[in-house]
């Protein structure tokens, strides 16, 4: 059993099974999240008998990265290689005082998305909360991370436990310590999986939108055939009300929708208009993506003109509205564009999203 990537609750249990006390549960994470430990040996406030006993039984592994590549804008793309030879990928994307780690929670994806490299591989392999960490623990760059975003390869809340894992390691002041305010789960919303998200974690939420209406989303999103954005909608506006997370009383945390930019399908004044109506109320701000075209897709990236008119639409209603600016293009590091070098398993179409929601390994 691998120690490493086991959450403060996970490590309390393990300890008592062996009867031991609490505080040694705190030790273990301290070596491993702290300082970084490679072996149990190597924890020497743990008794040499205890070390010794569990060296067969136990292990800390991480993965390490197979490749990197670097951009003309600095951007870098790592590759990480998950049991059966598939390939996930992390982003490194600096940006003047901020540098962002954008992490895969899957090798693949299931979610189908038209409009996204990834889709096309289908879901190849759930990574392992040690396999979501690890693409942090043994980035070179490490301590100079600024912001952790899950926005990289799969969909975070079809592999829910692993994800809601890492967050606690890499927020809890037992594990890595980051603030919650710096780090985002980006989801197309899957229910009930984000209730969870908002209950259990104080990280940002981006929600993937897209399109407000359904006949125009669906083509886009397979998944809202099974997790209607209107239910979504339905969830956020109902908290909102009570007062719940992500809402008032919850500090600084951040609901955000993303639209991805379409020319002439998601980027269309009337578009902009249905998002608007279908937000209104929700204390939310939009994020504009710009789209990365590759080989054999049928879309088209939108117009500067076209974005920039998108935006004064919601910005008009008092919707806060960013811009993103694309990084990593050149290395196929930007948003939707990563995809493993290995593309032998990608199928010619986007798989079908009938599976979405399914829990543990794909067959
Ligand atoms: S955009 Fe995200 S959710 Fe959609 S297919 Fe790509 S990786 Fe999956």
């Amino acid at each position: 059993m691998n120690l490493f990537g086991l959450s403060r609750s996970d490590l309390l249990d393990l300890v008592r099974s062996h009867r031991l006390p609490d505080y040694r549960a705190r030790q273990i994470a301290q070596w491993l999240y702290r300082h970084h430990a490679d072996t149990l040996t190597g924890m020497t406030n743990l008794p040499s008998e205890l070390r010794e006993r569990w060296a067969d039984e136990y292990s800390v592994d991480s993965p390490r990265p197979q490749s990197v590549e670097e951009s003309r804008d600095g951007t870098r793309r790592y590759t990480w290689v998950a049991p059966g030879d598939d390939i996930y990928e992390s982003a490194l994307i600096p940006d003047e005082d901020r540098l962002t780690l954008c992490v895969s929670t899957q090798a693949g994806c299931r979610i189908g998305c038209r409009f996204c490299l990834t889709a096309r591989k289908g879901l190849r392999w759930n990574l392992s909360s040690a396999e979501i960490l690890g693409q942090y623990r043994n980035l070179p760059e490490r301590d100079r991370v600024t912001h952790v975003v899950y926005m990289g390869m799969g969909e975070p809340l079809d592999n829910t436990d692993e994800v809601m894992k890492s967050l606690d390691v890499l927020t809890g002041e037992w594990g890595y310590g980051l603030s919650p305010r710096r780090i985002t789960v980006s989801t197309v919303g899957i229910l009930p999986d984000l209730e969870r998200l908002l209950d259990e974690s104080e990280v940002n939420v981006a929600i993937s939108l897209h399109a407000a209406r359904r006949e125009e989303r669906l083509p886009l999103v397979p998944a809202e055939n099974r997790h209607p954005v209107a239910t979504t909608l339905e969830l956020l506006r109902h908290r909102a009300q009570l007062g719940l997370p992500p809402f008032p009383g919850t500090g600084r945390r951040r609901l955000s929708f993303e639209v991805v930019m379409l020319d002439g399908v998601t980027d269309r004044p009337d578009q902009a208009e249905a998002v608007r109506d279908l937000i209104r109320g929700i204390p939310a701000r939009v994020n504009l993506i710009p789209w990365n075209s590759f080989p054999g897709a049928s879309f088209q990236p939108s117009s500067r003109a076209a974005v920039e008119h998108y935006q004064r639409i919601l910005k008009r209603s008092g919707i806060t509205t960013t811009i993103r600016e694309s990084r990593g293009q050149d290395i196929g590091a930007a948003c939707g564009l990563l995809a493993g070098k290995d593309h032998a398993h990608m199928s010619p179409d986007a798989p079908e999203v009938a599976a979405v929601g399914l829990r543990g390994q794909p067959e």
